[in-house]
């Protein structure tokens, strides 16, 4: 038997995934190890492999048997996994900094290994669940979470960027001010930003814009009551349940997203929109209001554009080892290993 592996390392923990030739993946759902990344690279990567051989054990094979690996992790990064200087977002130790964790996972594992950032990784998931392994389409996706990642696939393949930095969505300034009732918002990012998607399509948003705005709004209204960085996690819930003021951040968001989508309509006229993270994370009829949200916030498009699909990203939480592994299935197939 051979397959290739997507690890999917974050700060605390790597999940697995493990995909065969024939594109079957062989762990449905979360398989993790800890990633003890505080630790610095040396006991991190250690732990990277350890995982890995338990993840084969546990479909009754070999770390042998896998041919390529597909890494991804939060970034800043190069194209090619180069850490940034500053350090990776969750790794903290000092030896991180500049580090190729690409290489570095190579050389201990000795296989192949590509990279992609986790948010590059999830979207290259998406698009696959959607279009398959030899799919020529675009699209573009939006993760919201805490913060606001997303990719672009481009005829099939992850734009990562000269500098690592392509598909950056959540960056992109979009004209929030046209977003109806709150035409006098002033939505900060923390990457110093006014008015970029995450500033108002993201968990962070909620807590440090939207609700902010809208509160005085709504005088006595229970989100008011206690810290709002704890109010912030509640408003999904309270929005799905059809409170008033929490049905209002969401709508901000997904009209935020409908103005970013346009914007992407007229850069790359894609085949489709692929919209995912804890945001969504709800029963379908909200994810179907949330998407007519987002669609009713889109300038009317051209006859041929007008129908541009938006789906639900599925498999949210094992987005990023599947995307993973994606990548390594292309890195085996281009070096004749499967
Ligand atoms: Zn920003």
């Amino acid at each position: 038997m051979q397959f290739v592996a997507g690890v999917d390392l974050g700060g605390t923990a790597i999940n697995y995934t493990l995909l065969n030739q024939q594109e079957k993946f062989l762990i449905e759902g979360l398989f993790e190890h800890p990633a003890l990344a505080r630790q610095g690279p040396d006991i991190c990567l250690q732990q990277i492999a350890d995982g890995l051989t338990l993840a084969a054990r546990k479909v009754g094979a070999s770390a042998d048997d896998v041919v390529a690996v597909g890494l991804d992790t939060p970034g800043p990064a190069s194209a090619s996994g180069q850490l940034s200087a500053r350090g990776s977002t969750n790794f903290v130790h000092p030896r991180w900094a500049g580090f190729d964790i690409r290489e570095g996972l190579a050389h201990k594992l000795g296989k192949p290994v590509s990279y992609l950032n986790d948010a590059n990784a999830a979207a290259l998931w998406g698009h696959y669940a959607i279009f398959g392994s030899n799919s020529r389409e675009t699209s573009i996706s939006s993760i919201i979470g805490t913060g606001n990642g997303g990719g672009v696939i481009l005829d099939g393949n992850v734009v990562k960027g000269k500098n690592g930095f392509g598909g950056e969505l959540g960056h992109v300034l979009i004209p929030y001010q046209s977003i109806a009732g709150t035409s006098d918002i002033k939505p900060e990012c923390n990457c110093g930003r006014t008015g970029d998607l995450e500033s108002l399509c993201s968990l962070t948003a909620i807590e440090k814009n939207i609700l902010p705005y809208f509160l005085p709004r709504y005088p006595g209204h229970e989100l008011g009551k206690g810290d709002l960085h704890q109010a912030a996690k509640l408003v999904r819930g309270l929005a799905e349940k059809g409170d008033p003021l929490s049905k209002e951040v969401f709508r901000v968001q997904a009209h935020a997203l409908g103005l970013f989508f346009d914007e992407m309509v007229n850069t790359f006229d894609p085949d489709a929109f692929i919209v995912g993270g804890g945001a969504l994370e709800t029963g379908k009829q909200f994810q179907d209001w949330f998407i007519e949200q987002i669609r009713a916030a889109m300038p009317t498009q051209r006859e041929e554009q007008a129908g541009i699909p938006i789906y639900v990203m599925p498999n949210g939480d094992t987005a990023g080892a599947r995307g993973a592994a994606i990548e390594a299935l292309k890195l085996a197939r281009e070096g004749g290993l499967a």
